[in-house]
């Protein structure tokens, strides 16, 4: 803000912040998501920007009257056009904005952070931590982000700097900007050092004391799902002395939980080759290596229709596969595909045994998975109780304002 406007906000009493930056203003009746503090302005919504905003740059959103309403980055590439980041006028998108930010979202982990047992976890979980846009994962010593957006592409450098800072004893910060959606900003992928070291090939974590290692720079997200730590915990109770069925297993997270629980066999399904070999590495770290464990490496679909077909029977199967619904238009194929390995787990579950299955698809509502899980087990002749609800851990956060934050959930069945 230059002199001019800073003595004219004085004189007139009324806050300037930002009054420099161009204005989004909205359609007539169309400021009520941002009202209710929801982070996404889609491109429909805005009627035009007045004055001068390149794609990245943080502009006011303003309603049809001119009302101020919120601040956030702009991107007219992209559907969702602005991302808000701010709904106090007298709050200017700076330095201390991000850091006060970040700060807030390290001091929610703050017990994590305590843990000596759990080395591996989520700090910044983008719009559910009113940082959209941008995630950030720590693995020991080292942290991962990834920037999904053009505003945060902006500010990436300095948000490296300010996480250092925020976090203590980093010793590398590795980018993991390698996914599609970077496409709809028109961002390519990138990835590599933006501080300090490159991390080794395998990073070794620890997760309820237990010890993986996770492949940063090659993994899955930015190396391992995360997201699973608290549901993984859920496991052992069932455990001891069974047969599990760890299906889409990737590194091991539930089969290595399974195997120290006393599980008398484990058998893992998972189609990539690289996943179970870190997912040996993994049991044998955790001084399993003389559980009976089986490594298969295929389709989950076919592998159980197999086991079917041969008459295998387990006390405890867990599903979880990738997400299958990207959006809404994908939700119909997608509950076919949840029925369907459902069923066939049902079918492969002796009675009485226990089924933990998860979706990870936003577009497919806690609601709807719970009749998709339903039908399954209809279609599996089979009786089954809920015996627990579960949904994504506590550092990943889902904030009541942007429900399409909450995109984990998971129940526990006792299949008759
Ligand atoms: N349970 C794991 C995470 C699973 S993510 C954990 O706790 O860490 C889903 C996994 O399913 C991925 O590793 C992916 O490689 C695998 N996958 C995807 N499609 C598959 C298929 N058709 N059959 C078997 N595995 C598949």
């Amino acid at each position: 803000m230059n002199d001019e406007a800073n003595e004219f906000s004085k004189r007139s009493g009324c806050w300037v912040v930002g009054s420099m930056s161009a204005i989004a203003v909205l359609k007539r009746n169309r400021a009520r998501p941002v009202l209710q503090r929801h982070p996404w302005v889609f491109s429909g919504a805005i009627e035009r920007v007045e004055g001068d905003a390149t794609d990245g740059d943080v502009v006011e959103v303003r309603d049809a009257g001119h009302n101020w309403l919120a601040r956030g980055y702009l991107n007219r590439r992209s559907q969702i056009a602005v991302r808000l980041l701010t709904w106090r006028q007298d709050e200017p998108i700076d330095g201390d904005f991000w850091r006060r930010r970040l700060e807030r979202a390290v001091a929610a982990r703050q017990s994590l952070v305590d843990d000596a047992n759990v080395t591996a976890y989520r700090l910044v979980h983008a719009e559910s931590d009113y940082l959209p846009g941008l995630i950030v994962d720590r693995y020991g010593e080292w942290l991962v982000l990834q920037s999904l957006t053009l505003g945060i592409e902006r500010w990436k450098q300095a948000l490296v700097d300010l996480l250092v800072d925020a976090v203590g004893g980093v010793r590398g910060v590795y980018e993991r900007s390698d996914v599609d959606v970077r496409a709809k900003e028109g961002l390519s992928p990138s990835t590599g050092v933006l501080y300090g070291e490159k991390p080794p090939e395998l990073v070794e974590v620890l997760e309820g004391g237990y010890r993986f290692l996770v492949d940063v720079r090659q993994g899955h997200k930015t190396g391992f799902y995360l997201d699973q730590r608290e549901n993984r915990a859920r496991l052992p109770a069932f455990c001891a002395g069974a047969e599990v069925l760890d299906v889409f297993a990737y590194t091991g997270g539930f089969g290595v939980r399974a195997a120290t629980a006393g599980a008398s066999g484990i058998t893992l399904v998972e189609s990539s080759a690289l996943a179970l070999d870190t997912a040996r590495r993994n049991f044998a770290l955790n001084g399993c290596e003389h559980s009976d464990v089986n490594y298969v490496e295929g389709d989950a679909f076919s592998v159980l229709r197999g086991y079917r077909a041969q008459g295998r029977r387990f006390d405890v199967v867990v599903l979880d596969p990738p997400k299958f619904a990207r959006n809404d238009r994908e939700v119909k194929q997608a509950a076919r595909a949840y029925k369907d390995i459902n069923m066939l787990a049902c079918q492969l579950l002796r009675p009485g045994g226990v089924l933990f299955t998860f979706s990870c698809s936003g577009a497919v509502s806690a609601d709807l998975f719970l009749k998709i899980v339903f039908s399954a087990t209809v279609d599996a002749d089979r009786e089954a109780q809920v015996i627990g609800h579960l949904a994504q851990a506590a550092d990943h956060p889902a904030a009541l304002t942007f429900p399409e934050g909450a995109y984990l959930k998971g129940l526990v069945c006792r299949v008759w």
